[in-house]
């Protein structure tokens, strides 16, 4: 059975009337209305002070009434409300008011609700006071309820901080909230505008909204003044009620702080504070960006740029002096680059620097011997005054790699074949380096173990004047490596300093010189040997010392032994190694520069260095009977030198005609191929005494 409507009554029961269905009493349809309704009726007597309420259930149509005194329904009110409805009450009775309609809250059998009560006196006692009234009565709590959160999202609406909107679906405003108005200034009025007109909405956004009904971007606003603010936005489409069109709900949020934080983050994510270079992030980003576009025409040189000699500096002078040099050297790069190359501080003295340079690696070259000679100047920091050098690698892009890690790679690796061949030098990537450096870590290992076991040797080349009468002598180191043969000095030298093998490699060869000199006084030859000395020997600070015992223990006296020290010896803290040597100079020792003019020194401080004479390079001799130009630049060396009380040594004569040359300019002593090679110390003893 189907279940049917059921129509309540007063007077006949559900089940009566269920039946009576297609004739509606007309007397009934008032009955009817109140129970569709909701609404109860009440009615008060003044006579006995009765209230009567009646209703129908909303559930089964059952019909109810409850009979009390006004007493009563005014004590099922909320305490609050009480006074305000006698006073209602009292209004209505007494016909200051015509119509009875209050809104009050009532304690009932399903808590606290909501009731308006509505009314009118229909009869009149006589003394004018109303002695019936009629009306009805509804429960008002869900209508209330839903009043007031529509007033509370009425007022967050209105006094959000973020700019609000109401649109209909074609984006224009029905309603915008005051912070809106303001974040776009008075410009604008807003009603039925079109948001997009001041605000961008992203394509992506669009998409969002209609696939998921919500979507949020960043976009910017434009405001009336002209300002772009970028802005967060949320939009989401609403149905007001089921069915009916969509809306949509804008928040606008301006996030310029936000931005502004998150680009200075940016700038500090990419920046070195020190130098104030870009860092090793925005290297990454940079080569990510250029690489790519690499070509055998456009190709990019990287140059790994590591500081000589750094991290002595550091420790002696303090990290203070230490930074400052670093921001000194970070300038000095950036003077010698082009403005259009790049830059950064790839950590502690190391920088990189990526070059644009066509199809021509020759300009990357360049480049390197400018950023060498720049670095190489000489500064004063902190009252110290010193010079570095630099060593850097090259590799060049797209040929020795075309992603930002290998090309790195390959310039790091070559910066250390730089260091290792000497310094404040640059080297190319080439694919052998990996291979050479090994072979570079089992020769320095068998060196080591040379230098313990006391494997090296010592020749020795004579030095003549100009009447080619043996003068002095210089030791020179020699070393038969197992599998490899004769070694050069000019490698293993610069690998024993390296490997930390510097000091005890220099300790051997001062007690040889010492010996040897002893051994030629005792012959009746008292001539001086030369020592060749490390910078870092000079540095480490206990060569006078280490002489003092040598020259003890031969009985030899200081007059016997020169030291050759090269210019990098003044490369690092000028001061301290000038300090040293003049010591040494005054215990009775020579020094000597050797390697004249290969270095970075200008003939300008010369004359403040602590030495007694000075080696002029061989290369000064290359070319000079054919060439002019060498043969002034050499004179003028000669002269310089003279001026300066310096006495002077030509190394590396092999033609009689240098050797004539270098007689007719004055120079003191001569050593070289033409007038002796160097030979074990008995065989020059043997020539001493023929
Ligand atoms: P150096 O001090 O300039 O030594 C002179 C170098 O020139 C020696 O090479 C010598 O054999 C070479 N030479 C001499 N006359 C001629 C010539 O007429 N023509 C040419 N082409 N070369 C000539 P060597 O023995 O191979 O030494 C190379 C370098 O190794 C030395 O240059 C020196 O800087 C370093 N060295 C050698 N022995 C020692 C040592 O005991 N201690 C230190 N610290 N360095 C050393
Ligand atoms: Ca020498
Ligand atoms: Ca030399």
């Amino acid at each position: 059975m189907s279940p049917r409507p059921r129509f309540p009554s007063f007077s006949a029961t559900l089940a009566d009337q269920a039946d009576a269905l297609p004739a509606i009493l007309p007397e009934r349809l008032p009955e009817l209305a109140l129970w569709a309704s909701g609404e109860s009726i009440w009615e008060w007597h003044a006579e006995g002070d009765r209230h009567v309420q009646q209703w129908f259930s909303t559930e089964d149509g059952s019909a109810h009434m409850v009979e009390d005194t006004l007493a009563d329904f005014i004590d099922s009110l909320v305490p609050e409300h009480r006074d305000a409805f006698r006073l209602t009450w009292r209004m209505h009775v007494t016909g200051t008011s015509g119509v009875l309609d209050t809104a009050v809250q009532r304690n009932t059998g399903k808590g606290v609700r909501w009731i308006r009560l509505r009314g009118r006196a229909v009869s009149f006692c006589e003394d004018g006071r109303a002695c019936h009234v009629v009306g009805t009565v509804r429960d008002i709590t869900d209508q209330r309820e839903a009043d007031y959160s529509f007033r509370l999202m009425a007022s967050a609406f209105a006094s959000s901080r973020d700019a609000l909107a109401v649109l209909r679906a074609d984006w224009r405003l029905i309603e915008a909230n005051a912070a809106l108005h303001a974040l776009l200034g008075d410009g604008h009025p807003l009603a039925d505008q079109d948001l997009r007109r001041f605000l961008d909405i992203p394509a992506s956004a669009r998409e969002q909204l209609d696939a998921c009904g919500y979507a949020q971007a960043e976009t910017r606003l434009h405001t009336a003044g002209g300002r772009k603010v970028p802005v967060e936005i949320a939009l989401s489409r609403f149905n007001a009620e089921a069915g009916s069109v969509s809306y949509l709900v804008a928040t606008i949020r301006d996030i310029t702080d936000r931005k502004r934080t998150e680009s200075e983050l940016a700038r500090v994510s990419r920046f070195d504070p020190l130098t104030e270079l870009p860092n090793r992030a925005a290297l990454q980003h940079h080569l990510t960006q250029v690489l790519p576009h690499a070509s055998l025409a456009r190709q990019l040189a990287v140059l790994f740029i590591d500081l000589d000699g750094f991290k002595e500096i550091n420790d002696s002078l303090g990290h203070d002096a230490g930074d400052e040099l670093l921001r000194t050297m970070a300038r000095r790069l950036q003077a010698a680059l082009r403005p259009q190359d790049t830059l950064v501080r790839w950590g502690g003295d190391e920088f990189v620097a990526a070059l644009e340079i066509g199809a021509e690696p020759e300009r990357a070259r360049r480049i390197a011997r400018r950023v060498l000679s720049e670095l190489s100047q000489r500064m004063t920091i902190r009252g110290h005054t010193l010079s570095l050098s630099g060593s850097i690698g090259i590799a060049i892009a797209p040929s020795d790699g075309s992603d930002p890690d290998t090309v790195l790679r390959h310039a790091d690796a070559a910066m250390y074949a730089a260091k290792n061949a000497g310094k404040n030098r640059f080297a190319l990537y080439h694919s052998g380096l990996a291979a050479d450096a090994l072979r570079r870590m089992t020769l320095l290992a068998q060196l080591r173990i040379a230098v313990e076991r006391r494997k090296i040797d010592f020749v020795v080349q004579p030095k003549f004047d100009a009447q080619r009468r043996i003068t002095g002598t210089e030791l020179l180191a020699r070393w038969e490596s197992e599998g490899n043969g004769v070694v050069s000095p000019a490698v293993f030298i610069p690998l024993a300093e390296q490997g930390g093998l510097a000091v005890a490699l220099g300790t051997l060869a001062i007690e040889r010189a010492a010996e040897f000199a002893a051994r030629m006084a005792a012959a009746g030859h008292r001539l001086p040997v030369a020592v060749n000395i490390s910078p870092l020997q000079v540095m480490e600070g206990q060569l006078d010392e280490l002489l003092a015992r040598a020259c003890a223990r031969y009985h030899i006296k200081p007059d016997q032994l020169e030291l050759e020290v090269t210019e990098s010896v003044f490369l690092q803290d000028f001061d301290a190694s000038e300090q040293r040597l003049s010591a040494l100079r005054e215990a009775g020792y020579a020094i000597a520069m050797d390697d004249f003019g290969t270095g970075y020194s200008s003939l300008g401080y010369l004359r403040r260095l602590p030495v007694d004479m000075i080696k002029i390079d061989r290369s000064f001799l290359i070319d000079v009977n054919d060439d002019e130009k060498s043969r002034r630049l050499l004179a003028g060396v000669v002269d310089l030198c003279r001026a300066l009380g310096l006495r002077t040594v030509a190394e590396g004569v092999e033609t009689e005609a240098q050797f004539n040359l270098l007689q007719s300019l004055g120079v003191e002593q001569y050593q070289g191929y033409l007038l002796g090679h160097p030979v074990s110390v008995d065989t020059l003893l043997t020539q001493l005494s023929a």
